[in-house]
């Protein structure tokens, strides 16, 4: 039989205009660091460098804070809700007209394919400021206060920080709600992907929003820190690693400043025996490959019923062979570059603990790109749940499989984790989706599906995984107070 090929269909990247160097966006423009340092964002694909972007020092974030409050006090914190929506839909629809400039600078600086910025990240992005437009003169409306309680009133001024996995839909996440609700924030993206982050200032100013209401710090870990301590900030709003958020919360524990933390995940995608299985190889596929497995919700441990474990596993090994890794501004790649060598080194250095630990190691055949960060998908069978690769996130294409014969051992095996963000129930009976969904300690459950999102629905975890909820109406309460403490 003939093999048919896909041609490359590479997108063009001359619909980005990236400047050798940023400053840092406070009050409304973008201004030099107090500082000298710096640091190159960089193509994972290619290791190419992008831009030399400043790293904030602890003044300038304090400059930044100083600029949000005085936008909180002079403008924004006092506009009507009907006048913030304006702002917002008409962030919304720059993020549209600029969509396929975000998608190409979005892929290039964080190595995801072409096909998830244009189709996910950046719909969902616009999608999330639509929605939060549409709430920003209906607050009084949305339950937030108890009955006959004041009104919800924004809390000031928002600190940020947020990671590389999905860096401008998790600044909508962050920003969308919070300027909604009344509140200015200073912002914080990931050192590795502060691109779309720097085009969103960008957008800012072409939209007019009064200067201040919106500050981007770039930099490391040292600079979220210093936004995390600063006693200007009345909330702090985090996603990333358990550990981090930890130290944050340690950080502003006994003080006035309120924190949501969305943190990690190790989410057990179970398949019972009455299971459409193709669907759900699928969605199993979808579940830990989609954006290289890098997302907190990913389905990373696959729990099979282990009278269809057998199909499950060759139909899954099958199609995996059929997944085109490479190029991630080619059209047809599905999965693309590590993030950074750092995250490579991690997912190399679990992988490597799972095979010493007995589990069994596959990959379909794949020709890996010799420059850059790559990791083949990979399979790991026959994981105990001791294995630190069925206990610790991984955040990359790497799936442990494990096996149940009871709807109760399934609940035990996935409920055992520090983790509680994201789970999904794959089988053909309502009343055992419903069951399963009752039972099991996670903040989303998908049943039949994996990874839907939607600006309408609250997404936060149980336990290790964090607390508060954003999006929904739900998300809108961590940026809104109705006490009288503001
Ligand atoms: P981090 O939690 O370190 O990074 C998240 C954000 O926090 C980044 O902007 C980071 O800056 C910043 N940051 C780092 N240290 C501090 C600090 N002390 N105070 C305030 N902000 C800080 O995640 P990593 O990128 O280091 O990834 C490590 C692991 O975390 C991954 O392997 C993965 O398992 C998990 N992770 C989970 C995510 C999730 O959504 N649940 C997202 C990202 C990672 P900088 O980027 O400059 O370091």
């Amino acid at each position: 039989m003939p093999r048919f090929e896909y041609a490359p269909a590479p997108e063009s990247r001359s619909v980005v205009d990236i400047r050798s160097s940023y400053g840092l966006f406070i009050g409304g423009e973008f201004v030099e660091s107090s500082g000298d340092t710096s640091f190159k964002t960089i193509s994972p694909a290619t290791e190419e460098v992008l831009a030399d972007i400043t790293e904030a020092t602890a003044d300038d974030v304090d400059r930044a804070v100083k600029a949000a409050r005085q936008a909180y006090r002079g403008v924004w914190g006092r506009m009507s809700g009907a006048d913030r929506g304006k702002y917002l839909f008409r962030i919304a629809r720059l993020l549209q007209e600029r969509a396929r400039e975000f998608a190409v600078l979005e892929t290039l600086d964080n190595g995801k394919p072409i096909k998830e910025a244009r189709d996910v990240d950046i719909p969902l992005a616009a999608a999330h400021f639509f929605y939060h437009a549409g709430w920003a003169d209906k607050l009084e409306y949305a339950g937030l206060a108890p009955a006959g309680g004041r009104p919800p009133r924004p809390i000031g001024v928002v600190g940020q920080v947020i990671p590389w996995n999905f860096p401008l839909l998790m600044l909508s996440w962050k920003i969308a709600p919070a300027l909604a609700c009344g509140n200015t924030v200073v912002l914080k993206p990931a050192e590795t992907t502060p691109l779309t982050a720097l085009l969103f200032a960008e957008v800012c100013q072409q939209a007019d929003l009064p200067p201040g209401v919106v500050n981007i710090v770039t930099g490391a870990g040292d600079t979220g820190r210093a936004l995390v301590e600063h006693p200007g900030v009345d909330k702090i709003a985090f996603t990333g690693s358990t550990e981090v958020g930890k130290a944050i919360a340690r950080t502003i524990a006994g003080t006035r400043v309120r924190a949501t933390l969305e943190l990690g995940g190790k989410a057990a995608n179970i398949v019972f025996d009455d299971a459409p299985v193709d669907q759900a190889v699928e969605g199993i596929v979808n579940g830990i490959f989609f954006n290289q497995g890098h997302v907190c919700c990913a389905g990373s441990r696959l729990l099979v019923q282990e009278s269809v474990h057998d199909e499950v596993i060759r139909k899954l090994k099958r199609r995996l062979t059929t997944i085109r890794v490479g190029d991630p501004l080619d059209k047809n790649t599905d999965l693309g570059a590590i993030n950074s060598a750092a995250q490579l080194d991690r997912i190399r250095e679990l992988s490597g603990i799972a095979e010493a630990e007995g589990a069994e190691r596959w990959s379909p055949p794949c020709d890996l790109p010799s420059r850059g960060f790559w990791f083949p998908p990979t399979v790991f069978t026959g994981v105990a749940q001791t294995h630190r690769i069925a206990q610790e996130e991984v955040f990359g294409p790497v799936l442990s499989v494990l096996t149940f014969r009871t709807p109760q051992e399934a609940v035990a095996k996935a409920n055992n984790t520090p983790y509680g963000l994201s789970a999904g129930v794959w089988t053909d009976k309502g009343s055992r989706i419903l069951w399963m969904a009752d039972q099991l300690r996670a903040g989303v459950v998908w049943a039949n599906t994996f990874n839907k999102f939607d600006p309408t629905s609250p997404f936060g975890g149980f336990k290790e995984s964090g607390y508060g909820r954003e999006g929904g109406r739900h998300g809108l309460e961590g940026y809104v107070t109705t006490g009288d403490d503001q």
